[in-house]
């Protein structure tokens, strides 16, 4: 095997409980490779002692390096520090807790040896246990992949590797809302696929709440589709043909002389006026989501903040 400069990126969240059995875990499995490793830390604003314990590993060890950043800015951004610093051939991101299996590293790293730019591992279900996340995911995906132009692979995780060019090419794509699962297919490239069966959490909980959920769900849908604005657009027009054909329908009881017969129709007014007022309503929402998203990349602040870190000093996004 061609000896290779690898790079591996985990971003942490107040992982103080497991972050030395995952880093030793994953010495274990690179001990057995040929290539040279390089491991980039994110902690993402830990208030647990995460950060202390990532410094006495670079102590330990000058492959460790470490990125504090200068608050909780999330998964996606402290993914984008990660790969924005890290140098090597290839660039393998993974989560730091131990459910993205480093067993895996050996036969991901063949496969972009073999030419591929993209090896995205993806997790199959076994099938037997119903979770919410498990539900929402699966519905969630079902909707990107019906509302956007990009393909992205249902049960995709951002456990991925990739070669130089295809980081590269990421770290020209400056947008703020991030969501790398179908920035990173966008791209193109050749790319691949490979199932895994997640792990346990190496202990804590998950650091992904409902609510980040659900912000990592809106910056996919309206980052990768106009589509909810057409949905908007669209129930307008249906209201406005209904709008007329009630006209013409009441225009008949006068063109034959039956006006006295139209009910006074308080009910179904008000019933029309309350349902055009949640089309409008629904529509504006979408429209000021997007010019939300649109002034929040019209200022270019950036993805994230560094606070320290152990590395040369680079500006993200140069
Ligand atoms: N994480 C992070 N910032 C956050 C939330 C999570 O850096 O705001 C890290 C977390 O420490 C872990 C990875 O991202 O290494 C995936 O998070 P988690 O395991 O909690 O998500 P889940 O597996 O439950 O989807
Ligand atoms: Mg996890």
């Amino acid at each position: 095997m061609k000896k290779m400069r690898i790079a591996i990126v985990v971003p942490l969240y107040n992982e103080a409980g497991i972050v030395e059995q995952f880093h030793r875990r994953l010495l274990a499995v690179v001990a057995n490779l040929p290539h040279t490793f390089a491991f980039y830390y994110v902690d993402d604003g830990s208030t647990d002692a995460t950060a202390e314990i990532l410094a006495r590993l670079a102590q330990e060890d000058a492959r460790v390096h470490l990125l504090l950043l200068s608050r909780n800015f999330g998964h996606q951004a402290a993914l984008t520090a990660g790969l924005d610093h890290a140098e090597g051939d290839i660039v393998v991101t993974m989560d730091g807790d131990g459910q993205h299996p480093p067993e895996m590293l050996p036969e991901m790293l063949a496969l972009v040896l073999q030419g591929y730019d993209v090896v995205q591992a993806v997790h199959v279900d076994d099938g037997q246990s119903f979770s919410f996340k498990k539900a929402t995911s699966a519905a969630f995906y079902r909707l990107i992949n019906l509302i956007s132009g990009t393909r992205i692979e249902p049960g995709g995780s951002d456990f991925r590797a990739m070669s130089r060019q295809a980081v590269d090419a990421l770290k020209t794509m400056p947008e703020y809302h991030r969501f790398l699962r179908g920035m990173i297919p966008w791209m193109g490239y050749r790319s691949v696929i490979l199932p895994y069966r997640p792990l346990e959490r190496l202990g804590g909980k998950s650091k992904y709440s409902f609510g980040k959920m659900l912000k990592l769900a809106m910056d996919a849908i309206f980052s990768f589709s106009l589509i909810p604005l057409y949905i908007g657009v669209s129930l307008g027009g249906v209201m406005l043909c209904l709008a007329l054909l009630e006209m013409i329908y009441v225009l008949s009881f006068w063109l034959t002389g039956r006006q006295a017969s139209l009910a006074p129709g308080w009910s179904s007014l008000m019933f029309v006026i309350l349902i055009v007022g949640g089309m409008l309503m629904v529509l504006l929402g979408f429209i000021g989501i997007y010019v939300g998203y649109i002034f929040q990349e019209v200022k270019r602040r950036p993805v994230y903040l560094l606070k320290k870190s152990n590395l040369p000093e680079k500006s993200p996004h140069e």
